[in-house]
């Protein structure tokens, strides 16, 4: 039966966005619903960023194990992907059971079923199976949160067994032999990079003439060089249009390139990671008021609300970057403005990391945009192959640059390619953040040997004194 309920604000989807918002806000004594469909944790924890990593994790071992012959380390590493699965699978499993802990603890009224619109101050929420009925939940605010999906391109469904969204190959119990990736974005990079150290052969058709769009060419042509010198296949300008069966259990793979001539690709399955669009096609927006822009997303202003009162747009459905870090930090914004606090988005600090081999990770703007701004930038660079620490881990390749403000000095943005890129970023988004100098990074003494002596280098080499490059 229908079941009426009320809440103060009601959380539509338990991701890194609204999981966030909801503990946050029952945090500040706002009475919190927080509705999900699947598990807790959303796409991140459950088929994204912590399965992702830990298999990239998982695979490193192993592959590294098996090519330090140079420091006399001679392994006869066997990998059991059935238990690599598995034990990725308890990382998820610990994780989304910590998230409930965490909802409950703090209060949260947790409800499981699919939300959609049935007025601008109501859900109707259908409780999964059948024979569980539905409850109608008013709420007096109301935070949309439902994250994104694979994009379908016509040709590649999802559901015919040879085609994997990223989803299905996380789960793969098995490596194909041959891949042919279409996309060369973050996820296909990521993902082509650990099947390609596990003996896949992979082939990536991207439609653009490079990978990684967005960042810079030098920062690209490290992991690109990197990726081929692992077996990977490139080739670029190629749209992919459809695929068949072949005799020997494989695919084929056709694309076609702007001249209209096909190409075709050989291969065991096919891996398509063409992007992920908004989940707000199942949320019946229209009873709220409420409609998508033309990317599909939700506009909001810098409180996070959108042009209906009272309601408000977090993460993959809000505007910007598609990243778990920037979905929490609007969940945190959201739930202080619900309750009462003064809050609201600042997006100069958002870094980004991308797990390829070696990592990219960056924040702030890069020299182009510095420049495109007005700024006379400074700029600092300092090569991994000249830092100690790197040598001593045989992974040197990449760099650390760091854009200032030639006048002020104040960070305005950097860039890192190479080892433990995505955690070395973290003090350049907090001098971004605080208005940091070149002089305060220069003046901080950083640990010897470690890589993060090479963001002091870079700094230094930005103000013309770096001592160990020149
Ligand atoms: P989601 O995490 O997508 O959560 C939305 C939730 O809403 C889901 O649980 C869904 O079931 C639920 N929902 C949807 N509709 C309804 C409904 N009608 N009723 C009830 N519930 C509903 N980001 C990073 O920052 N770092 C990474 O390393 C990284 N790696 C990634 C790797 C992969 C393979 C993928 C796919 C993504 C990765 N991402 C990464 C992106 C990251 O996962 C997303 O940006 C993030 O999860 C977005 O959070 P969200 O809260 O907006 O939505």
């Amino acid at each position: 039966g229908d079941v009426a309920t009320g809440t103060e604000l009601a959380v539509v989807g338990a991701g890194p966005g609204g999981y966030v918002a909801a503990i946050r806000a029952a945090q500040l004594g706002v009475d919190t619903t927080l509705i999900e469909k699947d598990e807790l944790g959303g796409t991140c924890l459950n088929v994204g960023c912590i399965p992702s990593k830990a298999l990239i994790h998982a695979t490193n071992v192993g592959y590294e194990a098996d090519t330090a012959e140079e420091m006399g380390i001679h392994a006869d590493v066997k990998v059991d992907m059935e238990q690599m699965v598995d034990w990725k699978d308890g990382v998820v499993d610990q994780l989304t059971s910590g998230v409930e802990k965490l909802c409950k603890a703090n209060g949260v009224n947790i409800v499981h079923g699919r939300a959609e619109f049935a007025g601008e101050n109501r859900l109707r929420v259908a409780h999964g199976g059948e024979g569980q009925g539905s409850e109608t939940i008013e709420f007096e605010q109301c935070v949309v949160a439902t994250g994104s999906r694979p994009i379908e391109i016509p040709g590649f469904a999802y559901d015919d067994d040879p085609v994997l969204d990223s989803t299905q190959l996380l789960a793969l119990e098995q490596v194909p032999r041959s891949l042919v990736v279409v996309g060369g974005g973050y996820i296909g990079m990521e993902l082509s990079t650990i099947l390609a150290k596990m003996g896949c052969d992979v082939t990536v058709v991207e439609m653009m003439d490079d990978i990684l769009p967005g960042y810079e060419e030098d920062v690209k042509r490290v992991v690109r060089k990197r990726a081929e010198e692992l077996g990977v296949d490139f080739y670029f300008g190629q749209a992919a249009k459809g695929w068949e069966r072949a005799d020997d259990a494989g695919i084929v793979v056709t694309t076609e390139n702007e001249d209209g001539e096909e190409s075709t690709f050989d291969a065991e399955k096919a891996f398509v990671a063409v992007g992920r669009q908004p989940v707000l096609d199942t949320l019946n927006l229209d009873a709220a008021g409420l409609e998508p822009n033309e990317q599909g997303r939700l506009e909001t202003d810098h409180t996070g609300e959108t042009n209906v009162d009272g309601i408000f747009a977090i993460g993959d459905v809000a505007p910007g970057p598609q990243l778990a870090h920037k979905a929490s930090k609007e969940g945190q914004v959201v739930a202080e403005v619900v309750a009462g606090e003064p809050a609201a988005m600042d997006y100069q600090a958002v870094p980004a990391a991308v797990f390829t081999d070696p990592e990219i990770a960056t924040v702030g703007l890069t020299q182009a945009e510095a420049e495109e701004e007005g700024f006379t930038p400074a700029v600092g660079k300092f090569p991994f192959s000249a830092s100690g620490r790197a040598l001593t881990t045989n992974d040197h390749e990449g760099f650390v640059r760091i854009v200032a403000d030639g006048d002020s000095g104040f960070i305005l943005g950097a860039q890192i390619v190479g080892p433990e890129a995505s955690e070395l970023i973290a003090e350049l988004g907090l001098a971004v953040e605080m208005g940091a100098t070149l002089e305060d990074i220069a003046a901080t003494i950083h640990t010897h040997p470690t890589l993060s002596e090479g963001v002091m280098e870079a700094a230094e080499h930005a103000l013309g004194h770096a001592i160990h490059t020149l």
